[in-house]
């Protein structure tokens, strides 16, 4: 076989992990042991079990790929310390010479049932009716064009409501994989499990080629949705704001080659500093914008999500699948609770108008505090 075509095949079969801890190699003998041992301890560190897969010595961080490989001392990576402790940096270049990813959470649209991110409740005899996705996407869409007329270059990783990342629309994808057919599982539960997925790393790939100075994941959020009628969303008084940024790793979240890349990169980079900035900046803005306070509790049963470390008011370190794969600075907002009665009659009716389709006024709102956050944290 020519050595080209065996390299070719070597590179289809490779998986589409292709990051490398060489990567890391600059920051050798620089960063303080002190500096690295917060950082985990603050941000990254959510169980103790990851701790299989890493090792604070005296003059290094030590990485394993497995309890095994620590056990026996087989190093997979090894950070060397340093002396320095990097002075929080801001975002160093003017807001017109930025570049902006902005992800719309969902779908929305014609399959905002599938994915089960919508609101249907019956008030005063009417339906209110809206979905998470489309939301997302009309907030993108006036965020956008605010930050290009100040210059910046923006990318949305989605073109329209109903539609996602992934190249292959669910359904053709569908067709195409009669493997995850199975009787008596409903097609809900087949988009959430696997497409849903597909569709997230594509998001992340797109963000990832792009190379932004920053990301904005766009959502909205709702708490004790379930009822036994599943088409319809359950009213609650209860309406906050939270920012998500990386960190948190749970149980079994470094078991892949790619997800202690990441971590590694969490702890070298300043990434997560920056996160953190933009964040508390956000939950502000949304606080003074929307009139609605940020969550000030990790707590399941309250936040509505667990396995994740408080930062400050309203803002949460998270392991997403986005929080973690994309690369740079980013905030995960969820903004409001769309099944609060006074909100869903909000979001429910189309009184204000962004690029030519109407929305919600909220969605303005939402979008412009987005804005401030982001105009206030490039000089
Ligand atoms: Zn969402």
């Amino acid at each position: 076989m020519p050595v080209k075509f065996f390299i070719f095949l070597l590179f289809l079969i490779t998986p589409c992990f292709c990051e490398n801890f060489s990567e890391f190699n600059r920051y050798q003998h620089q960063l303080s042991k002190d500096y690295v041992t917060k950082k985990i301890t603050h941000f990254l560190q959510y169980s103790e079990e990851i701790e299989n897969y890493y090792e604070v010595t005296e003059d290094s961080l030590v990485l394993y790929a497995s309890a095994e490989d620590k056990a026996r001392g087989n190093v997979e990576y090894r950070l060397n310390f340093g002396a320095e402790v990097p002075k929080p940096s801001q975002f160093n270049r003017p807001l017109s010479q930025a570049k902006i990813a902005i992800d719309p959470g969902h779908f929305g649209g014609q399959f905002a049932r599938l994915e089960e991110r919508y609101v249907e409740m019956e008030h005063e005899g009417k339906t209110l009716y809206f979905d998470e996705g489309s939301l997302a996407f009309l907030t993108a869409l006036h965020l956008k064009k605010k930050l290009e007329e100040k210059g910046a270059i923006v990318l949305l990783t989605r073109k329209a409501i109903g539609e996602g990342a992934y190249s292959e629309n669910f359904f053709d994808w569908l067709k195409n994989h009669p493997e995850y057919w199975e009787k008596g599982v409903p097609l809900s539960t087949i988009f959430l499990r696997y497409y849903n997925r597909l569709d997230l790393h594509a998001r992340a790939e797109i963000i990832n080629n792009f190379n932004p100075d920053l990301t904005l994941l766009i959502h909205y959020n709702a708490v004790d949705s379930e009822l036994p009628d599943s088409n319809q969303t359950k009213e609650t008084t209860r309406n906050f704001n939270l920012v998500f940024i990386p960190g948190a790793f749970c149980q079994g979240e470094l078991v892949n080659p790619e997800d202690r890349y990441h971590f590694l990169r969490l702890i070298c980079t300043q990434d997560l500093e920056k996160s953190y900035e933009m964040a508390q900046e956000l939950v502000s803005l949304f606080t003074t914008h929307l009139q609605v306070p940020p969550l000030k509790t990790a707590k399941k049963e309250v936040s509505g999500f667990g396995n994740s470390l408080v930062s400050a008011d309203g803002v949460f370190c998270r392991n997403l699948c986005l929080t973690r794969l994309i690369k740079g600075p980013l905030c995960y907002g969820e903004t409001l609770i769309q099944n609060n009665l006074e909100e869903a009659l909000e979001l429910s009716q189309n009184k204000a108008m962004v690029e030519g389709t109407p929305c919600p006024e909220r969605v303005i709102d939402v979008a412009e505090a987005y804005f401030e956050a982001t105009v206030s944290l490039f000089h």
